[in-house]
């Protein structure tokens, strides 16, 4: 496909929110930039700290999977990361930046991540918290502790807390005490929508969350591709229960949150149209993506980083393929980039998740090396995203932020 037909391709998938699988591919595949300084280059310069040449290290197919130069820490690779976005980006850019403006006006929505727990049953060989992993000092939030970050958070302006944890049998497996918890934060702040992530559980348990008064909820499928799942987990893991998860939870009646990583070892460009597509079925509120990162003490410590310009182009096509969606700028793409969750809201993201979880655990919730924010207090975190959703143009909505399903619900521009 030539540059024309990619940006017929761009076009039509704006007004069709739809595109063939050649299209899709020929989008997800083509080449990504790589030369020096970039479109952050103007912001970077007028932000002290901020500096302006990021090369990145690893552009081209998102298959190719070779280890990193000797000696070359995370950190040191992630500075050398320098971004220039193609004619084909900035085209797709512009257009997923023109739909969500006309579903989302300018209007960036917070989520208060609290990461209550790190204790994780399962093995996932990319991620820093699984099981096996024991150079990790676990931890388990108490109730108090708990309710203590949400009303900090909710005294910031926050409308939203997000409870997230490794898959902790503790509380997983006689949710009651996660129930209470629900309850109480529920009870404490009826404005405040509460989002669950604490994986895989039954039906009759996710029931029993929802009735407790949570919302929403974040599962991410990781990868639709079958074959990439099996070489990204443990036997006894199955993408086919996981679909299943989602769509039961669909079904109680949460807002549900799907998503992949981009980049994670042998993934190409059919794996993530594999995404797209399960998404288009799934058809969920929220979709949460994010480079792979490597973690030192996992299986995958010597892959290399997902791309940071495939994974903004990823997050511009989902928010053309669906327009109503709560896409996060996430904390793994502010930390491949300096100016990474900036440049996702450009890209088509609306939703920042400041981490307001106790400075004491945040270093001991590392599911990637070199996770930002973690040395951090809740209101530093708060008052640098606000700054950073300001220098893009946009402005942080105090308030639940629903996904606008219909064209009635839509911000007037
Ligand atoms: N236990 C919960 C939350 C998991 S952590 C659950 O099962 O849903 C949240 C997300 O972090 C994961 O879904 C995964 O997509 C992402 N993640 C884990 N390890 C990562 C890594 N090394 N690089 C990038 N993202 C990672």
């Amino acid at each position: 496909m030539n540059q024309t037909q990619i940006e017929q391709s761009i076009r039509q998938l704006a007004e069709t929110q739809n595109l063939a699988d050649e299209g899709l591919l020929a989008i997800l595949s083509a080449p990504l930039s790589e030369s020096e300084a970039g479109f952050s280059a103007s912001f970077a310069e007028s932000q002290p700290g901020f500096s302006a040449s990021f090369a990145e290290s690893r552009p081209g197919s998102p298959a190719s999977f070779t280890a990193p130069q000797p000696g070359s820490s995370a950190e040191a690779r992630r500075t050398r990361i320098s971004y220039t976005p193609t004619p084909l980006d900035k085209a797709l850019f512009s257009a997923a930046d023109a739909v969500r403006q006309s579903y989302y006006g300018k209007k960036v929505f917070l989520r208060g991540l609290i990461e209550f727990s790190n204790y994780c049953k399962n093995d996932c060989y990319y991620c820093g918290i699984r099981r096996s992993n024991q150079g990790l000092k676990r931890y388990r939030l108490e109730e108090t502790d708990i309710m203590e970050c949400c009303r900090t958070g909710y005294s910031y302006g926050l409308r939203t807390f997000v409870l997230q944890s490794g898959e902790d049998a503790h509380f997983n497996q006689d949710v009651r005490q996660l129930s209470q918890l629900v309850r109480r934060i529920k009870d404490t702040w009826p404005d405040c929508a509460v989002t669950l992530s604490v994986g895989e559980l039954d039906r009759e348990r996710y029931e029993m969350l929802y009735e407790a008064g949570a919302d929403r909820y974040l599962l991410r499928h990781e990868t639709a591709a079958e074959t990439l799942y099996r070489k990204w987990h443990p036997d006894g893991m199955s993408l086919a229960y996981r679909k299943q998860c989602l769509y039961e939870l669909k079904e109680i009646g949460y807002q549900v949150g799907a998503g992949f990583m981009v980049g994670a070892p042998e993934q190409t460009a059919e794996d993530l149209l594999a995404d797209l597509r399960f998404l288009q079925e799934l058809q969920p509120d929220m979709i949460g993506i994010g480079p792979f990162l490597h973690h030192r003490d996992t299986p995958f410590r010597d892959a290399p980083d997902g791309s940071f310009a495939l994974t903004l182009r990823c997050l511009a096509l989902l928010r053309l393929l669906f327009p109503y969606a709560l896409l996060p700028a996430t904390t793994a793409l502010g930390t491949i980039h300096p100016l990474g969750r900036e440049l996702g809201l450009s890209a088509g993201a609306n939703v920042i998740m400041p981490n307001i979880s106790p400075g004491s655990v945040r270093g001991q919730y590392l599911l990637y090396d070199g996770k930002i924010c973690t040395d951090e207090d809740g209101q530093h975190c708060h008052a640098c995203l606000e700054a950073r959703v300001r220098s893009r143009g946009y402005e942080i909505a105090c308030e639940r932020g629903d996904a606008v399903r219909s064209p009635r619900e839509r911000a007037m521009p």
